[in-house]
């Protein structure tokens, strides 16, 4: 048995039983991890008020071998992210940046980057940050640290520079090209020049930095399309979380879908 220790951001926590709760964290150090809370169900429990989805905790668990699930002997809550959770908005919003960590990150492994992006974005949305730049900022960085969509610098196809002007989505979603590319595979979906600039601008930019000079809002749901297509073609499904987002805002007015232009 190993009792290991570390500064954690909680995801997801559920219960288990009568008394206790399953709580699934992040760790720089170890990627997720989930573990049992025993007895957190119960009235006087040590982990009461301390198990809050997106707060910042130094967990202390014991691992044992081939087992799943650790066991949790503390949490101390360092920093809380209920101001982001007062509203159904922030509430979707969460559980959509806990959806991408979920799928993408794996047990075990270490997670610094996906810890520091998680963990600043919650800040920078606390902070009063545009929550729709914070999410495409998101978005499109998960899926940077994946693997599984580079900044748009050249084209996959022909290896050639990407000019902003002359970038386009494949219809499967699975890469950017260039416009001769594009032409020459059919069905790709043109990308304006400003939401080339904004995954480009991603790199070393921060959050609070890309705030003073928010893109428009055709340009984020442009990116939005764009991460949702390149997301699915990935995971071969979509989160579960972004279509609560779309059914529950599709009935409110002024979020017509974003234009789309083809080659
Ligand atoms: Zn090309």
């Amino acid at each position: 048995m190993e009792i290991r220790s570390a500064e954690a951001l909680l995801l997801d926590v559920v219960d288990l039983h009568d008394y206790d709760r399953i709580v699934t964290f992040l760790t720089r150090e170890w990627g997720k991890k989930r573990g049992v809370a025993k007895g957190a169900r119960r009235k006087h429990s040590r982990f009461g008020g301390q198990l809050q989805p997106l707060g910042k905790a130094r967990v202390e668990w014991m691992e044992k071998d081939n087992r799943d699930l650790v066991r949790i002997s503390s949490v101390e809550l360092q920093s809380s992210a209920r101001r982001l959770q007062q509203d159904l908005e922030g509430l979707l919003l969460s559980a959509y940046l806990v959806d991408h960590i979920q799928e993408f990150v794996q047990e075990d492994e270490p997670s610094d980057l996906f810890f520091r992006l998680l963990d600043s974005t919650v800040q920078a949305v606390i902070d009063g940050v545009d929550r729709g730049l914070a999410t495409r900022y998101f978005e499109a960085w998960v899926l940077r640290l994946a693997g599984v969509f580079p900044a748009p610098e050249s084209c996959p196809e022909c290896g050639r520079v990407l000019e902003a002007s002359g970038v386009a989505l494949v219809a499967s979603g699975e890469s950017m090209v260039c416009r001769a590319c594009a032409d020459r595979v059919g069905m790709a979906t043109k990308v304006s020049p400003q939401a080339v600039d904004f995954l480009r601008r991603i790199d070393g930019t921060k959050l609070v930095n890309l705030n003073r000079d928010c893109p428009t809002v055709s340009t984020l749901d442009e990116v939005e399309s764009i991460c949702t297509k390149v997301r699915r073609s990935f995971l071969q499904h979509e989160l579960k979380s972004y279509r609560v987002i779309r059914e529950t805002i599709s009935g409110l007015p002024g979020n017509p879908a974003p234009p789309t232009e083809n080659y």
